[in-house]
C-alpha cells in the first residue's frame, strides 16, 4: 500500500496548506497573458517542477491566434483636485482586464461609458475583462459611483498591449503504461479566491503527491489561461491527446456549497469514478449533463477531440452571488472545504489507477476461505475498517475478466478502496490473476 498523509480522523489531507497558498497568490495581478500569470507559476513551481511554456503573440491556435501580452503597472480615478476615488493599487478588480491605456480628463457622462458597477450588490466590486474589445474601463462599487457626482474626472491607465507571449505551465508524472489523466485549472483570474485560486491550489498540492509516485498512469497537469491556453496546449499536442485516458477539470473547490460534477460529453469512465467517490464521500452531490459551456471542458470535449474529461466544482460558476466580485476573497474559501475536495480528487484518482479487471484461477464454484487464512484476513482488515468477508466474495463472484473493480463495488454498493482491498487479499492468496486494464 502506498504511504497516506492522515488527520487525526483519518481523513486524507494535502501536503501543503491549501488556504495559505491561495492567499499568497491572490494579491497577484493575473490574466490571459502577462507577468501576473508568469508570476503565478513561478509560486507554484516553489512547489512542483513546472515547465514553462510561452506562445508568441500571433501565433495561430486551432481557430485562434494568441493575443498580446497585457501588462499594467498602475491605473486610478481622481477627482479633479488629484484625491483618488478609485486605485488599481487598492484592488486589481478595479480595471477591466486587457485595458488600453488612457490618460485623459473625461466629463462624468464620459466616464459612464466605461464604468461597470453591480447595483444589486452596490459594494461589490464587479469582475471584467475585455480580451479582444480594444476598451478601456474601470470597476468599483455602484454606491461608490453614485457618491461620484463631480463634472469631470481624471482617468489614468499607464498599462502596455504588446507583442509577447501567452504563458501556462505543465507538469507530467509518467506512469507505467503510455495512458494519462489530464488534470487542469485556470490561471487567468486576478484577485478571486473560489474561481481559479481553489483549483491552482488544490492542483498544485495533487501534482506534489503524485510527482513521488510512479502509478500505472501518467498525471499531466496544466496550468492555464482560460480558452486560449487550453486551445493553445491542444493545438500543439493534438497528436499525443489519444493518451488521454481520462481528465478533470478543477474549478471553484473552496467554497461551502455540495459538490457539483459536470459529466464529459461523451460519457467517459470518469463520470463513474467521480459520482462512485461522491457517492461514498458523504458530501451533498449532484451530477450535471454535459453542455458547451463553463470552463475548459468545452474545448477538451470539442467534437474533433471529444476527450474524456468532466468538470468537478462545488458552487456552479455563475451561480453563486460572490461569482465574479470582490465578494469571491479568502474569507469565502474555506480551509476545511479546499481539504475535503483535495481528498475526494485524490481517491478518485487513486480508483482511476486501481480500476484493474480480475479473474478467477478457478472460477468454479466458491474457493474455500479457512484453508486459505482468508477469515483471518478479513478479520484484521475490519479493524482497519477495509475489506469485509462480503467485499471478499462480490471479488471472488465478479473477478470473471470482464468486471472491473468499480463495477464490483458498484454492484456492491461499498466505497473502492474496500473492493481493491478485498481484491488485494484474493490475489495475495493466489485466487485471481490480474487482466488487462479495464478503462
Ligand atoms: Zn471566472
Amino acid at each position: 500500500m502506498l504511504d497516506r498523509l492522515t488527520s487525526p480522523s483519518g481523513a486524507r489531507v494535502p501536503e501543503i496548506d491549501l488556504h495559505a497558498l491561495a492567499t499568497e497568490l491572490f494579491p497577484i495581478n493575473r490574466s490571459l497573458t502577462g507577468d501576473g500569470v508568469r508570476e503565478t507559476l513561478a509560486v507554484v513551481a516553489r512547489h512542483v517542477g513546472l515547465d514553462i511554456h510561452e506562445v508568441p503573440t500571433g501565433t495561430p491556435v486551432l481557430d485562434w491566434h494568441v493575443p498580446s501580452e497585457w501588462n499594467i503597472r498602475r491605473a486610478s480615478i481622481a477627482t479633479m483636485s488629484g484625491r483618488r476615488l478609485v486605485d488599481f493599487a487598492d484592488n486589481n478588480l478595479h480595471v477591466m482586464g486587457y485595458s488600453k491605456p488612457v490618460q485623459a480628463v473625461l466629463s462624468r457622462a464620459e466616464l459612464a461609458r466605461h464604468v461597470h458597477t453591480l447595483p444589486d450588490q452596490p459594494d461589490l466590486i464587479p469582475y471584467r475583462t475585455g480580451y479582444y474589445a480594444d476598451d478601456w474601463g474601470f470597476c468599483l462599487p455602484d454606491r461608490l459611483w453614485q457618491e461620484m457626482t463631480d463634472d469631470s474626472y481624471r482617468v489614468d491607465i499607464d498599462s502596455e498591449l504588446s507583442h509577447g507571449a501567452l504563458t501556462y505551465g505543465e507538469l507530467f508524472v509518467p506512469g507505467r503504461t503510455n495512458k494519462e489523466v489530464l488534470i487542469t485549472c485556470h490561471i487567468c483570474h486576478p484577485s478571486l479566491a473560489n474561481d481559479n485560486l481553489s483549483g491552482i491550489s488544490i492542483a498544485t498540492a495533487l501534482a506534489m503527491r503524485q510527482a513521488r509516485q510512479t502509478r500505472r498512469l501518467g498525471y499531466r497537469f496544466l496550468f492555464l489561461p482560460a480558452t486560449i491556453g487550453a486551445l493553445a496546449w491542444l493545438d500543439r499536442n493534438e497528436s499525443r491527446v489519444d493518451r488521454v485516458e481520462h481528465g478533470l477539470v478543477l474549478t471553484c473547490l473552496g467554497d461551502s456549497s455540495g459538490f457539483h460534477y459536470k459529466q464529459s460529453r461523451k460519457g467517459a469512465p470518469i463520470d463513474r469514478a467521480v459520482m462512485h467517490v461522491l457517492k461514498h464521500s458523504g458530501h451533498r452531490h449532484e451530477s450535471l449533463p454535459f453542455s458547451p459551456y463553463g470552463y475548459d471542458e468545452r474545448q477538451f470535449c470539442s467534437p474533433g477531440f471529444d476527450l474524456p474529461v468532466g468538470c468537478l466544482m462545488r458552487g456552479v460558476h455563475g451561480t453563486f452571488p460572490e461569482y465574479h466580485t470582490s465578494a469571491d476573497n479568502l474569507d469565502f474559501i474555506k480551509p476545511e472545504c479546499l481539504d475535503e475536495s483535495y481528498a475526494v480528487i485524490e481517491q478518485v484518482l487513486d480508483l482511476l489507477d486501481g480500476d484493474l479487471l480480475y479473474e478467477r484461477l478457478d472460477g468454479r464454484g466458491e474457493p474455500q476461505l479457512g484453508r486459505r487464512g482468508l477469515y483471518r484476513a478479513i478479520a484484521g482488515q475490519r479493524e482497519a475498517g477495509g475489506a469485509t468477508q462480503m467485499d471478499l466474495l462480490w471479488v471472488l463472484n465478479l473477478a470473471d475478466g470482464k468486471h472491473s473493480l468499480l463495477d464490483m463495488a458498484i454492484r456492491a454498493d461499498v466505497p473502492f478502496a474496500r473492493i481493491e482491498a478485498a481484491a488485494g487479499l484474493a490475489l495475495e492468496a493466489g485466487l485471481i490473476r490480474p487482466g488487462a486494464p479495464s478503462l
